[in-house]
């Protein structure tokens, strides 16, 4: 069977200046046109088509590449392409070596990472994803579409912890996880993929959090809307303090933490599994690291 996506009507619309594929409509197409055993087939020759529009679009400088489980447009030499693929494959890896039975690689086909050569590339690409004004700087997003895929700003040298972080999200994606475990733990993805430590916190870290979190308010942590909050120290607090928390975990409980996360739930924050699991609470976890004050976790809906 082959796949063409420019012969199935409505497949692919021009929106925000460039070829956007409609997923309803391709899923469509291949689930009424292909076999089951096709179908791995289908999104992958799907996906190649995909990145060759966006490459007609911005430049033939861009090439496709691919390994086993990613395929990756990029303007890089093979051997930077070549480094990168094996980034990708080996984050992929840790991070569902690292979270049996919490991370999860149900996709079909294969995955795909954008890698653009310029600013412009990267925001007429990720502003088709967010509302007007909404995106950060960053090295990269994880974009949660149908078919999530990667796009990587054209930042210096940051790229592979960028992937294992994102690839740590794409993993979790179906968990639903409180989103303070799922960014400590992608920061400790972080680590394990580019073999590095970022430590516990310093001094001057630890009183920027004990001055914070008063003001802030530990609810920013425990229902995630501080990650999100580039107003001050709110969001490099959040994530450091997510970090920490995830280390602390790690370590005092080596043998429960992985049945914490598992049956952590975001409407608590993960409170229940740590009751269970963990036989102690997330505010006096917290507490540890702030000193005493009012840190336990509400109710998130
Ligand atoms: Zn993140």
């Amino acid at each position: 069977m082959g796949i063409d996506l420019v012969d199935i009507p409505g497949a692919v619309l021009r929106q925000d200046n460039l070829p956007r594929p409609q997923w309803s409509t391709i899923k469509a197409w291949i689930n009424g046109n292909a076999t089951r055993r096709e179908w791995d087939k289908a999104w992958r020759d799907v996906a190649w088509q995909w990145l060759e529009l966006i490459q007609d679009e911005w430049s033939h400088d861009y090439l496709i590449r691919k390994s086993a489980e990613f395929l990756m447009l990029s303007v890089e030499d093979d051997e930077g392409a070549q480094h990168r693929l094996e980034v990708c494959e080996r984050s992929r890896r840790k991070v569902l070596e690292s979270l049996p039975g919490v991370a999860q690689d149900g996709s079909i086909g294969c995955h795909v990472v954008i890698a653009c050569a310029t600013q412009d590339h990267y925001y007429d690409y990720i502003s088709y994803y967010y509302s007007e004004g909404t995106f950060a700087t960053s090295g990269g997003v994880f974009l949660n579409d149908d078919y999530g895929h990667f796009v990587l700003a054209p930042t210096e040298g940051q790229h592979d912890l960028t992937i294992a972080h994102e690839m740590t999200h794409n993993l979790l994606r179906d968990r639903a996880l409180p989103l303070w475990i799922e960014e400590g733990l992608a920061q400790l993805m972080e680590e394990a993929v580019c073999d590095m430590n970022y430590g516990w916190p310093d001094k001057e870290m630890i009183v920027r959090m004990r001055d914070g979190w008063p003001a802030i308010g530990a609810s920013a942590l425990w229902a995630g809307t501080g990650f999100q909050n580039p107003d001050g120290d709110t969001q490099e607090l959040t994530y450091a303090t997510a970090l920490c928390l995830m280390r602390r975990i790690l370590t005092d409980y080596r043998r429960r933490w992985l049945k914490f996360v598992r049956d952590a739930q975001r409407t608590d924050a993960g409170e229940q599994s740590a009751k269970k699991h963990l036989k102690t609470s997330l505010g006096d976890i917290l507490g540890g690291l702030l000193g005493s004050g009012k840190w336990a976790p509400g109710i998130y809906p």
